[in-house]
């Protein structure tokens, strides 16, 4: 398999297309999702072409990982969540329907089931409170 520069977070990257963004520096963007498991569903998103886990270059995740733990702290801090799942999938047997590697930051909540994978459209307006106030967490 290899990487599709079309897929629709290269064009996110590029700015191509918009996002509710969180964060950004040379080597990843950070944004909401916009078809959110639970309330402040969040990506993580390294600027390095690959298609996921498998292909990626070791000296870019490790750049990229402490991120994703900076932005857990700061989806929990923002959400009051009590718990989060840190989720990545790879091919689509396994649930991937983007092919840019990304980090899913998804908060969870006691007694409130998660919602399924990349279903219902989230409003706009609470995906912008939510990306401004992780950001003021980060
Ligand atoms: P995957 O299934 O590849 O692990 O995750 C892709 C994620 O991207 C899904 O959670 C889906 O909801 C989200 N997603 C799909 N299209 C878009 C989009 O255009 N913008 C944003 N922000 N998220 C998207």
């Amino acid at each position: 398999m290899t990487y599709d520069p079309t897929n629709i977070f290269a064009k996110i990257l590029k700015g191509e297309l918009p996002c509710h963004k969180v964060f950004e520096n040379d080597t990843a963007l950070v944004m909401m999702d916009i078809f959110p498991q639970s309330r402040g569903h969040t990506l993580v998103i390294p600027k390095a072409a690959s298609r996921n886990l498998l292909d990626a270059d070791p000296a870019d995740l490790a750049v990229v990982i402490p991120l994703v733990q900076r932005v857990a702290k700061a989806v929990q801090t923002a959400t009051k969540a009590d718990g989060l799942r840190v989720a990545q999938f790879n091919e689509a047997p396994a649930g991937q329907t983007v092919f840019h590697l990304h980090f899913h930051i998804i908060p969870a909540y006691e007694g409130v089931a998660m919602g399924a994978h990349a279903t219902g459209r989230a409003d706009d307006e609470e995906l912008a409170q939510l990306a401004k106030h992780i950001a003021a967490a980060l």
